[in-house]
């Protein structure tokens, strides 16, 4: 789960129903308390048979709302006072039953009462078997959710608890964090009828079956672009070199290895696009024979000819249209912002994203990055700052 502070001094409320998947709810409200989020959670009857009040109680340092008549904890009206503390709720898993009630504006329990008086972005992510997943009460609930505004977090297709395969597994933390990104996003929409294409990560360049040359990039800064330009309601196409990070979810994710399948890919896709980020670390070389069988060790020295692979951001630019925007990284050690000065008019680009991997915190692997916001009349230097919070400001530095 991508790390960020747009969750710091956030009021988050969790609502928690009665599914095996209860459980993953405490790894939810954890991510929501290390970035400083203010977390409540009220929990069904139901819920209370899978998980104990007083383990979601410790993790959010706060009583556990349960009961609508409470013997003292709490005053009369708390299911109000609740819902009105809340900047942002989830249901997390959201049962049939809760869904059914919240789309049908039942209230006959705290959990349903709280969840009709919320007038905050309401995260909901079901879980459930796929029968009733799939049945059409279900699809009905969910589409009248929708309409409402309800960010529903779609379960996935795995191993269900029932023993066999199907749709209706809680959402994997990572997508769930990402929806609650964007139902905390103070500009969400910013984006919206926009397709942003973007690249992340490194390429692979191989001299035989198991020999290649890369570089240490994770695509962690693109992958944070792609979460913030769909909290913003953008079309989202990630095109993204090898690694292990999860594709974020409701983007269009295309997996490549070469610089050369990488500007094939990006060729196919630049049409569609109104914004383009070239975050990725492509290589500038690639060996010049590639060897179908391994190289054997000899007892000599031997050389390597590398020729340059394309500049795939260079060639875009070229064919530019007049409503695109081109957005470019740029390593430098040396002079940066002159140097990416001339980048930023040698390429054409609308805006240069400078970072320096010698500062601690900054570029490649970690979750932080130290960048310097570049365009033709603009310069904005920024602290150290997680790479989605970097995110959030590359595009309001672009759209303002
Ligand atoms: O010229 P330089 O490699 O420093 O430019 C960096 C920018 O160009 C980055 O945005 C990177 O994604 C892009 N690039 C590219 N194709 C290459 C090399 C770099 O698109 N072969």
């Amino acid at each position: 789960m991508i790390p960020t502070k747009i969750f710091e001094n956030k009021h988050v409320l969790v609502g928690i129903t009665g599914g095996v998947a209860a459980y993953k709810a405490c790894e939810i409200i954890r991510y929501l308390v290390t970035q400083g989020a203010d977390v409540r959670a009220m929990m069904s009857k139901n819920a209370q048979h899978f998980i104990t009040e007083t383990t979601i109680e410790t993790l959010c340092n706060y009583p556990v709302y349960t009961e609508m008549f409470p013997d003292k904890k709490f005053a009369a009206t708390h299911h109000i006072s609740a819902a009105d503390w809340s900047d942002v709720a989830v249901f997390v898993p959201a049962t049939a039953n809760i869904i059914g009630k919240m789309a049908n504006g039942i209230a006959d329990d705290f959990i349903s009462t709280c969840a009709l008086a919320l007038n905050c972005p309401v995260v909901i992510a079901p879980a459930m078997n796929q029968n009733m997943w799939l049945h059409p009460a279900m699809k009905k609930n969910i589409e009248t959710l929708r309409k409402w505004n309800y960010f529903i977090c779609e379960p996935e297709t795995g191993f269900l608890a029932e023993g066999y395969s199907g749709v209706g597994r809680l959402a994997r933390p990572e997508y769930l964090s990402q929806y609650l990104y964007r139902a905390a996003h103070p500009s969400p929409g910013s984006l919206s009828g926009k397709t942003v294409l973007i690249t992340a990560g490194r390429t692979e360049e191989y001299l035989d079956p198991v020999r290649m040359f890369t570089n240490r990039s994770t695509g962690r800064m693109g992958f944070a672009l792609a979460w913030e330009a769909f909290a913003r309601g953008a079309e989202v196409v990630l095109i993204h070199g090898p690694g292990n990070l999860t594709p974020p979810v409701n983007v269009q994710s295309i997996s490549v290895t070469s610089a050369k399948e990488m500007h094939t890919a990006v060729k196919a896709n630049i049409d569609n696009a109104d914004i383009f980020i070239s975050a990725a670390a492509v290589a500038d070389y690639q060996p010049e024979h590639f060897s179908k069988q391994k190289l054997k060790k000899t007892e000599r020295d031997f050389t390597i000819q590398m020729v340059r692979t394309p500049d795939i951001l260079k060639q875009m630019a070229e064919k530019k249209k007049a409503h695109q925007q081109f957005i470019g990284f740029a390593v430098e050690t040396e002079s940066p912002v002159e140097n990416s000065r001339k980048k930023l008019i040698k390429k054409g680009l609308d805006m240069i994203v400078i970072n320096n991997p010698l500062i601690n915190g900054a570029a490649f692997a970690g979750d932080t990055n130290v960048v310097t916001l570049l365009d033709k009349t603009r310069r904005e230097s920024l602290k150290i700052a997680y790479k989605l919070d970097v995110s959030k400001k590359i595009f309001e530095f672009l759209l303002k």
